[in-house]
């Protein structure tokens, strides 16, 4: 008797299990990573962003937004420069000569139409950070909720309008967020390039754990000396982001994309080749 009832108890478990398991399987879980072309660039003078370092030259950026098809929905991380730049015969050049000049070789609304999604198929729209290369489309958007830090949301724009528009849906982050509950798509909170600077982990099932960036870094020979580009708006912030980011790649295994290396961002897979 004492058998069968263990018998059943077990029996009850197990298929407990199983139904936990089918119940989150098609629920949680990214599905697929996708990199857009969302911007190519010649910084005039890369030493804004490495002080006293190779000063006078200049340097090719790239621009990329990441598309994540996660099984409760589409997100994009960052959205480039604008697409009215792909319009434009020489780029946008900018006020600064020692800033970037930018063109768009593609629009993002041409790439998401190439894979078949609709703007309004998508979730989410995170930004690293609401410097113009990287919020350049967020209205293409209007009904995506933005995740963005609360400090980066009400920093101060120097023409004293806000830096969305209010009517857009908003997350206002304090710190990490788990965006889809799973731990397969998580927001880092990694001020100092500016005041609600924020970088992106991704638990892959087959490629592993990816971070991006965001402008945390620019390029890796800077992440490598650690340099700290002298339009940030908090330097030792700058540093311990940087040393948080250098903790969690090696707590994870992860690969670091940083977002404006162009050596780096010419040996990944472009759209529509995507990364599982
Ligand atoms: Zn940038």
């Amino acid at each position: 008797m004492q058998l069968i009832a263990l018998s059943l108890a077990l029996a009850v478990t197990f298929a407990i299990a199983l139904t936990q398991a089918s119940a989150q399987g098609p629920t949680s879980g990214v599905e697929r990573l996708y990199v857009l072309n969302c911007g190519e660039g010649v910084a005039g003078d890369i030493s804004r962003w490495s002080p006293g370092v190779n000063v006078g030259k200049s340097m090719d950026f790239a621009d990329n937004c990441y598309l994540i098809k996660h099984a409760q929905g589409w997100m994009l991380w960052d959205t480039g420069v604008t697409d009215a730049i792909a319009a434009m015969p020489e780029g946008q050049r900018p006020a600064d000569p020692r800033a970037t000049h930018w063109r768009r070789p593609k629009t993002l609304a041409s790439q998401l139409e190439q894979l078949g999604v609709k703007p309004a198929d998508i979730k989410y729209v995170a930004v690293s950070h609401t410097h113009p290369d990287h919020i350049g489309n967020v209205e293409l958007f209007p009904q995506a909720t933005l995740l963005v830090q609360k400090a980066e949301y009400e920093w101060p724009n120097p023409l004293g309008v806000g830096r969305f528009k209010p009517e857009h849906p908003a997350t206002k982050l304090s710190g990490d967020h788990d965006v889809f509950g799973d731990g397969s798509v998580t927001i880092l909170s990694t001020p100092g390039h500016t005041p609600g600077h924020q970088s992106l982990l991704m638990r892959l099932p087959k490629t592993g754990a990816v971070l991006l960036s965001g402008d945390a870094v620019h390029f890796k020979d800077n992440w490598d000396n650690r340099r700290v580009p002298e339009q940030n708006t908090d330097k030792a912030q700058t540093v311990a982001s940087l040393q948080r980011l250098a903790d969690i790649m090696a707590k994870e295994n992860a690969q670091l994309w940083i977002n404006h290396d162009k050596a780096q961002r010419d040996s990944l897979k472009m759209s529509p080749e995507f990364y599982e």
